[in-house]
């Protein structure tokens, strides 16, 4: 399978929307994901190619629209150039530390262990689509109960 359309299918079994995927620098620059709510209220998620794990960073911003899309802002930001935006103060390191930083950290850590723990049922040519493949699958029960 294509990997872009892999990438939409897990952000949308994850989450539980339509969320469109772009493999990309996020408009924020120097950071390694993003997620966005349009004006129209769409959801938009960036990973950067060049993060450290990008399957995480993925995960971390699936983990963003499944918890906290409610009350993201929309804006128009998605639509600008990758990397041409001063990163906003929240999504600064140093202030990850947030309630909201954490809860999409533990959950994101929770798919990303699943992803790795069944990654060799699909003998992808690469761990990278292997992991993504498992998260298609990942169990609705255990979705619901997170
Ligand atoms: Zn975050």
């Amino acid at each position: 399978m294509e990997i872009m359309t892999l990438f939409k299918q897990v952000a949308k079994h994850l989450t539980g929307r339509d969320v469109m995927f772009r493999w990309q620098e996020p408009v924020w620059n120097n950071t390694s994901g993003a997620a966005y709510k349009s004006l129209s209220g769409d959801a938009i998620i960036d990973v950067n190619p060049g993060a450290s794990d990008p399957v995480y960073t993925f995960l971390h911003e699936c983990a963003h629209v499944r918890l906290d899309f409610s009350q993201m802002a929309p804006s128009a930001y998605w639509r600008c150039e990758p990397g041409s935006q001063i990163t906003p103060e929240a999504e600064r390191a140093e202030l990850r530390a947030l309630p909201r930083e954490d809860r999409a950290d533990q959950l994101a850590k929770i798919w990303l262990d699943y992803s790795k723990r069944y990654a060799w049922r699909y003998f992808a040519p690469t761990l990278f689509e292997g992991q993504l493949l498992a998260l298609v699958d990942y169990p609705k029960m255990e979705i619901e109960n997170d």
